[in-house]
């Protein structure tokens, strides 16, 4: 029986209120007067149920349609600004006992290189990503008790966070690591992690059972039950996600927003993101071979239902998309992005050799950090290294106060430029740099307090006499 309430996955996961919301958005698909209900109350930006959300994206209606991509715009525009969060992934160890059939870590896989980082690498690692620019994480690894246990993660993450390279820092470390037990979240927490982000994968409980054949993650309820663990933990900014291409898209889209509801029924707080990677090409796999496999429409479209569906929630987007993609998404909903990124456990220090290469899967987009913030630029994006809300404690529900009381522009945005402004002085490019001064000084005009933009100028000159590390 469907309950949001419940603590049984199966419970707030239905899958028969899964399906019966697929099919209820199949039926109305086409029906003007509840498609035009549900966007007259999307316009109030206090979120949609899955069940409206569904029916959005199952909209055929052109001219409807057209409404839902201009109103994700605006809804992105009124929450987001033109800001775009950076961060890299982080990879420590692809040791891993699971067999998910979809990544190249999988037990089976005897032949690609399995490795996993010391603290004397890591810190290398991080000094290659201060040095591009990076102040934000998310640090990956592989299941794998033996390999890395709870306490090689806690002690990577202290690692990470005491290295102080010439003006580099890194001030969040948010951490992509496999569903745990209430105690190791509590660690996690008092390690001062950021978001602790779980993919899914799949929120079909017999597919995902046929993905996940061998190791720990076998059980469904237990991965799907991971986030209300961490909230007991102490942990209040979760990240969902899953991986578009294994089942139906209509049905995951549904459940992972049945996910959000629940988190919001029982802990009061919904997801801090959500993250929308698609199956690639990767050592020992192919992506043809899945059968549910998106275009890049339907993509756009899953962005833009997500953006009107949960406002509050920040949308990730990896460079597993093509730039082409990341820009066609950008202004549909997606907040945040990575950049310079390498999938391979060490491969900021050394690239890897055709033959030994240990990555996660294919980069599509593998641009500089410096071109990518260059290009954000050029179309008046502002790319922000902000991690301002974690330092301030300003997680779980008081983050989502600030998104509420409309203080962005006076919060977030001074945010971004002052960051951005860090950036520029220690690690852009000329042309970068000088894209980056024009930008600041014209959006510091979109500040709405005079009293905020006189500080942020202050700040600014400080900052470029070597000053470091404002917030708001
Ligand atoms: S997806 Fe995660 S758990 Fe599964 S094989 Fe890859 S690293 Fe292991
Ligand atoms: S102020 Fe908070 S919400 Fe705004 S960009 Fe910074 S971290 Fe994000």
């Amino acid at each position: 029986m469907y309950n949001p309430k419940s603590l049984k996955a199966e419970e707030f996961i239905s899958n028969d209120e899964v399906l019966e919301s697929v099919e209820y958005a199949e039926k109305n698909k086409n029906n003007v007067e509840l498609i035009d209900n549900i966007l007259e109350k999307a316009r109030e930006r206090k979120g949609l149920s899955h069940r409206e959300a569904a029916v959005l994206l199952s909209c055929e209606i052109e001219e409807k349609n057209n409404e839902i991509y201009a109103l994700a715009e605006q809804i992105k525009k009124d929450f987001y600004g033109n800001r775009i969060v950076m961060f890299a992934p982080l990879y420590l160890s692809n040791y891993c006992v699971n067999g998910c059939v979809y990544c190249p870590y999988h037990l089976k896989n005897k032949h690609i290189p399995r490795k996993k980082l010391t603290q004397e690498e890591i810190k290398k690692e991080v000094i290659a990503l201060q040095d591009m620019g990076h102040k934000r994480l998310a640090i990956e690894a592989g299941e794998d008790p033996v390999n890395n246990p709870i306490e090689y993660i806690l002690e990577s993450i202290k690692t990470i966070y005491s290295i102080k390279h010439k003006n580099g820092a890194i001030r969040r470390v948010n951490v992509n690591i496999a569903a745990t037990t209430v105690e190791n979240y509590r660690k996690l927490r008092d390690a001062g992690i950021g978001t602790y982000i779980l993919f899914q994968e799949t929120y079909h409980k017999e597919t995902y059972e046929k993905l996940h054949p061998t190791g720990p993650k076998h059980d469904y309820a237990y991965h799907t039950e991971a986030m209300d663990r961490a909230m007991q933990g102490g942990i209040d900014d979760v990240g969902l996600g899953v991986l578009f291409g294994l089942e139906m898209y209509k049905y995951e889209f549904s459940a992972i927003l049945m996910h959000a509801e629940h988190l919001e029924a029982v802990y009061g707080v919904g997801p801090h993101t959500i993250s929308v990677p698609r199956i690639k090409r990767a050592d020992d796999i192919d992506p043809d071979e899945f059968e549910n496999g998106i275009s890049d429409d339907i993509f756009a479209k899953i962005v833009a239902c997500l953006r009107i569906a949960v406002p509050y929630t920040g949308m990730i987007i990896s460079t597993r998309e093509s730039q082409k993609c990341r820009e066609r998404v950008l202004h549909l909903g997606v907040s945040q992005i990575s950049g310079g990124s390498r999938t391979s456990v060490g491969g900021y220090v050394e690239p890897e050799p055709e033959d030994e290469k240990s990555e996660q899967f294919d980069v599509s987009d593998k641009r500089t950090l410096d071109e990518i913030v260059n290009w954000l630029m050029k179309m008046d994006y502002i790319p922000s290294f902000c991690t301002a809300c974690y330092r301030e404690g300003r997680t779980g529900d008081r983050f989502m106060s600030l998104c509420k009381s409309q203080q962005i522009l006076n919060c977030c945005h001074p945010n971004a430029l002052m960051t951005l402004k860090e950036y520029i002085e220690d690690y852009a490019s000329e042309d970068t740099k000088k894209v980056g001064d024009e930008l600041i000084k014209k959006e510091i005009e979109n500040i709405p307090s005079q009293k905020v933009k006189d500080i942020v100028l202050e700040r600014l000159e400080k900052i470029k006499n070597g000053e470091r590390d404002f917030r708001f």
